[in-house]
Formats: C-alpha cells, sequence, structure tokens
C-alpha cells in the first residue's frame, strides 16, 4: 500500500519541520509526503518519500515559476505528483503537459503520481470512462508502463468538498483504469480516517492520496494504520 499527502499550499519550512517530527505511520506502508516548493529541503532526509507537486519537462530555461527534475533531485527529491485537478483547473494544464511532465520526470528518474478524474458533470453526462481513458492514454503514450509511474484517481468532485466515491464508484473506476494501464492505482478525494480503511478494502485500490487529512501527522498517520491492516 502506498499513501501519499498532498499538502497543496500548505506548511511552509518550519511547520514542515514540525509535522515531520511527530509524524509516526507504520512501517509497513509506503509514505510521499507532498510539500510546497520552499519546504522540500525540509522535509527530505526522513524516512519517507518526498515528491514534489509538480515539475517542469525541460531540465532548464526560461520557465519563469517551474522547477525541473534536475533541480528537485539535486535537493534529495524522489518524485513529484503531476496533473492534480487543481493545476488542470486553475492553471490549464492540458493532457499533453501532464504526459509531457510525466515523461521527462520518469526520464530524470524521479517517481511519478499521475492525477486523473472526472468532474462532477462529465460523471452526471455518463462520460467517466471517457474521460479517464483520455487522460490515461495520454499519459501511457508518452510514459508507457514504467516502473516509476502510479496513476491517482481523483473524481474532481470529491476533491475537498467532504463527498467520497463510494467504495464501488472507486472499485469500478480503478478496475477500468487497470484496464488501460498496468500500474498501480492510488484512490484521491476526501479520504479521512473514517472512511479510509472501507475504501482501501476494495481490492482495486493500491492506495490513497490524500488532501485535508494528511496536513494533521495524527490524521495521517491514523489513514496509514487503516492501509496497513487493509
Ligand atoms: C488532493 O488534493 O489530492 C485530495 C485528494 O484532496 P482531499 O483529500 O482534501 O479531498
Amino acid at each position: 500500500m502506498l499513501i501519499a499527502g498532498n499538502w497543496k499550499m500548505f506548511k511552509g519550512p518550519q511547520e514542515t519541520r514540525t509535522f515531520v517530527e511527530s509524524f509516526r505511520p507504520p512501517e509497513s506502508v509506503d509514505v510521499v509526503l507532498c510539500p510546497p516548493f520552499v519546504s522540500l529541503e525540509s522535509a527530505v532526509g526522513g524516512p519517507h518519500a518526498i515528491y514534489a507537486q509538480n515539475v517542469h519537462w525541460e531540465s532548464s530555461g526560461a520557465y519563469t515559476g517551474e522547477v525541473s527534475a534536475e533541480m528537485l533531485l539535486e535537493v534529495g527529491v524522489q518524485g513529484a505528483l503531476v496533473g492534480h485537478s487543481e493545476r488542470r483547473q486553475n492553471f490549464g494544464e492540458t493532457d499533453e503537459m501532464v504526459a509531457r511532465r510525466a515523461r521527462s520526470a520518469l526520464d530524470a528518474g524521479l517517481g511519478v503520481i499521475a492525477c486523473v478524474g472526472e468532474t462532477l458533470e462529465q460523471r452526471e453526462s455518463g462520460d467517466t470512462e471517457l474521460v479517464l481513458k483520455i487522460q490515461v492514454e495520454a499519459i501511457a503514450y508518452a510514459a508507457g508502463e514504467h516502473e516509476k509511474l502510479v496513476i491517482a484517481y481523483e473524481p474532481v468532485w470529491a476533491i475537498g468538498t467532504g463527498t467520497t466515491a463510494t467504495p464501488e464508484q472507486a472499485e469500478e473506476a480503478h478496475r477500468f483504469i487497470k484496464g488501460l494501464i498496468d500500474r498501480p492505482v492510488l484512490y484521491g478525494g476526501s479520504v479521512k480516517p473514517e472512511n479510509a480503511a472501507e475504501l482501501l478494502a476494495q481490492p482495486s485500490l493500491d492506495g490513497a492520496l490524500v488532501g485535508g487529512a494528511s496536513l494533521d501527522p495524527d490524521s495521517f498517520a491514523a489513514i496509514c494504520h487503516a492501509a496497513s491492516r487493509s
């Protein structure tokens, strides 16, 4: 089981150090922490893998505001998220950009958690599988079934809303994604200590990508404990 915590734009270097000192997940679970760029150096060097929340496809150049895989590797970062729905929705990330980010990061030696997922409108109009197919195939075409690639299924309507996909909805989407690409698939979308066990008991869930509930060391550790029991 892999449990990743996406801190979004929370926790500067000091709060990151405080979190890492008190966070005690079970050893049987692989844990990834994704702090903001400026806090990465405060997080590396401990027992957990540290991933950035984004990565550019070029190794250097005139790309204001972006950070390359080589720069992340230099500070000890082991991987990056790509294609988070907040990047897709708020910053205009296209499937092509997400695929390029994934491919370059993997080529440079980083691990990648590539996020996909449908909006509520797309689900309600019956387009969930079509959207997942387009998003996953863009990543698979660029990156193949790379051993350091993990997919995160994050239905947009479940992110930060408190509305979680039912275990059956998550299982159905994960099975569909695994039919497109033979890689582990994490579920993300309002995962909390109270619902983690039921979700992670589904056979096609290989772990979770957790936003809000990963900010508190006790609640994130509780999710990791639920994962260790499933
Ligand atoms: C996320 O940011 O990837 C996420 C799943 O957020 P939350 O757990 O808060 O819904």
